[in-house]
């Protein structure tokens, strides 16, 4: 199996990860495609189906040859049929049924799923969530996503939304979230919040980060707020702090709720993680019961951009491991799924 590939897509609202991955969790080749032009539902069938046929010819084999194509989708999925129900930053997309379309193009296995569950199934078979059989997972960026693995299966609900840790409640009546409602965790801690908050900053003082801003063209960033908190500006350590107390106080109600042993934070927050994981400390422990507390360990992700495609490629792995026991004729009621690495 060792000469298997896998295609894993990690559609995000900006630009959309294609990675050519081996059996080992390796990413052999990597291509971006732009969301703004492969992200409509009739531009986003054809540029996979070109992109992974391209890179299965770049390893000998034809596009019906790979052991499947696995896709992340930001928004609303159901999984059990290939069916992407809306996209959250991405407009045109209600109800397409993806798999079924891609598959009819490419010959191979297409399985879909939500993009942050597939993040949790990355980290936990190849980074910071490896032998963890009660995982949390969250993603910090525009969204605040959420994916549960549950010994050892993604949870996805009875809709498919499981997860959605981002609009779990921090401030009754608070500011206004992208959902429409008010006080969830997104509306405090999300990049637009954030970028909020260090303009207020840097309305009042904050020289070490405007300074930086100057030097990058004008234009704000989370990152710039974490390197200037690196370079010791106290207006960016206390947005971090905040964002850190904030998250700390919902993972309490997750962690008292669900038991994890292991919380990861993803999504392109390593470089303001130090800045961040005190106060989220403290928040955890200060609101969550004592013994589901001390059973947790919370730590930043270790994939970073490539988590969402080898998830994805973990996703094939398990529709084909599945596919095998249902065609052995063994319980296809069985909750025990390995990952894909046996
Ligand atoms: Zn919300």
């Amino acid at each position: 199996m060792s000469a298997a590939w896998t295609v894993g897509v990690d559609f995000g609202g900006t630009n959309i990860k294609v990675g050519l991955v081996d059996r080992r969790g390796r990413v052999a080749q990597m291509v971006r495609l732009s969301t703004h032009r492969a992200g409509k539902p009739d531009t986003f069938v054809p540029a996979i189906s070109r992109t992974a046929r391209a890179m299965a010819r770049s390893v000998g084999v034809r596009s019906s040859e790979l052991l499947g194509i696995g896709i992340g989708a930001p928004g609303l999925v159901d999984a059990s049929r290939g069916i992407v129900h809306y996209l959250v930053n991405v407009p045109g997309w209600r109800r397409v049924p993806l798999a079924t379309r891609l598959r009819r193009r490419v010959g191979c296995l297409v399985a879909v799923d939500n993009d942050v569950n597939l993040v949790a199934l990355g980290e936990w078979c190849f980074g910071a969530g490896r032998g963890s059989r009660h995982l949390v997972c969250v993603t910090l960026g525009t969204g605040i996503g959420g994916g549960l693995i549950i010994g050892p299966c993604l949870y996805r609900g009875a809709s498919g939304s499981a997860g959605e840790l981002g609009h779990m409640v921090l401030a009754p009546g608070g500011p206004r979230c992208g959902c429409g409602r008010r006080g969830c965790l997104e509306a405090s801690i999300g990049t637009r919040a954030i970028l909020r908050q260090a303009r207020a900053a840097m309305r009042h003082g904050a020289p070490r980060l405007r300074r930086l801003v100057q030097a990058g063209g004008g234009t704000l960033m989370p990152e710039l707020v974490a390197r200037a908190a690196a370079l010791g500006d106290p207006a960016s350590r206390r947005i971090w702090r905040e964002v850190g107390a904030s998250l700390g106080t919902v993972l309490a109600s997750v962690v008292n709720l669900m038991n994890p042993d292991r919380i990861v934070i993803g999504g392109g927050v390593a470089n303001a993680w130090r800045f961040l994981a005190p106060a989220m400390t403290t928040a955890l422990r200060a609101h969550a019961m004592d013994v589901p507390a001390r059973a947790v360990k919370v730590v930043c992700s270790q994939l970073a951009e490539r988590a969402g495609m080898l998830g994805a490629a973990v996703l094939v792995w398990q529709h084909i491991e599945e596919r095998s026991r249902l065609e052995a004729g063994c319980d296809a009621t069985s909750h025990e799924r390995r990952g894909g690495l046996s």
